[in-house]
């Protein structure tokens, strides 16, 4: 349980690597708020198992696109848990195909979601964060190398969260608020499906010749948040099968 008495926000916990996210702290001793999108029925149910295994959970519906409720929901979360510890960025959505192809509304979506939502959500948790908080970011492995075409807007996205994590992780150190970022890659959820031609293609390029799960990134952020990590900060953990190798 090494972490008891600790209070997260998961920011899209309904589902994937989020919910293992989710799952992954309160197992640790965390309790834990969550926001979602649309899923409200399954978040509740989140919400639900959580409190019936004794820790305080809390779910708010909040769509990331939206600045104003991704502020409320940070200020939602800190009031309902008493205060906040650790923060994980993770709500994100995936829009690819060909530059020409992509619609105006997908790029304000990708930019709204991937990008925005991290720094405004931030920027609210940290009139909470103590001295040692912790803020974890939720990635690509995109970010580092785009091993194939269609996905330009989206890496450039999750390229931008690593530069915030450096930069934040150097204006919050005197606060020993650490800052880093996980580069998931191929994750079965319902973002990378088993089955189909593009998923094969992806498989193709990872090294270990599989897709992670969603628990297997959960367990790199609970390193990340844990009482071993304090020194860890500006830095990006890498969980790929080796597709960037
Ligand atoms: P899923 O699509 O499986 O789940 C997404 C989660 O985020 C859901 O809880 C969803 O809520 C929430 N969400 C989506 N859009 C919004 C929004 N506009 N506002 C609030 N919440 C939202 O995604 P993954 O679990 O696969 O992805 C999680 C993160 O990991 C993302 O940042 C993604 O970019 C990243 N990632 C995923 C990889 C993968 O292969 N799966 C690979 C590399 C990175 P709701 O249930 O209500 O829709």
């Amino acid at each position: 349980m090494q972490l008891e008495n600790k209070r997260a926000l998961v920011t899209g916990g309904s589902r994937g690597i989020g919910h293992a996210i989710v799952q992954a702290l309160a197992s640790e001793g965390a309790d834990v708020a969550f926001t979602y999108e649309r899923s409200k029925e399954r978040a509740k149910e989140v919400e639900t198992t959580l409190r019936s295994s004794g820790r305080k959970a809390f779910c708010f519906q909040a769509d990331s696109a939206s600045a104003p409720a991704v502020q409320a929901s940070v200020q939602q979360a800190a009031e309902a848990l008493g205060g906040l510890d650790i923060l994980i960025n993770n709500a994100g959505i995936y829009r690819g195909g060909p530059l020409e192809e992509l619609s105006l509304e997908d790029l304000d979506a990708l930019l709204s979601v991937n990008v925005r939502s991290v720094v405004l959500a931030t920027q609210q948790a940290l009139h909470h964060l103590p001295n040692g908080g912790r803020i974890v970011n939720i990635g690509s492995c995109l970010a580092d190398r785009v091993a194939w075409p269609g996905s330009a807007v989206y890496a450039m996205a999750k390229s931008a969260l690593h530069g915030l994590t450096r930069g934040l992780a150097r204006d919050l150190g005197q606060r020993c608020i650490t800052v880093n970022i996980v580069h998931p890659g191929p994750t079965l959820t319902d973002m990378t499906k088993e089955e189909g031609e593009f998923s094969a293609m992806m498989r193709e390029h990872v090294a270990l010749k599989r897709f992670s799960t969603p628990e297997e990134i959960a367990g790199a952020v609970v390193y990340l948040v844990g009482p071993g990590t304090s020194n860890v900060t500006g830095t990006a953990l890498t969980l790929d099968g080796g597709l960037n190798a």
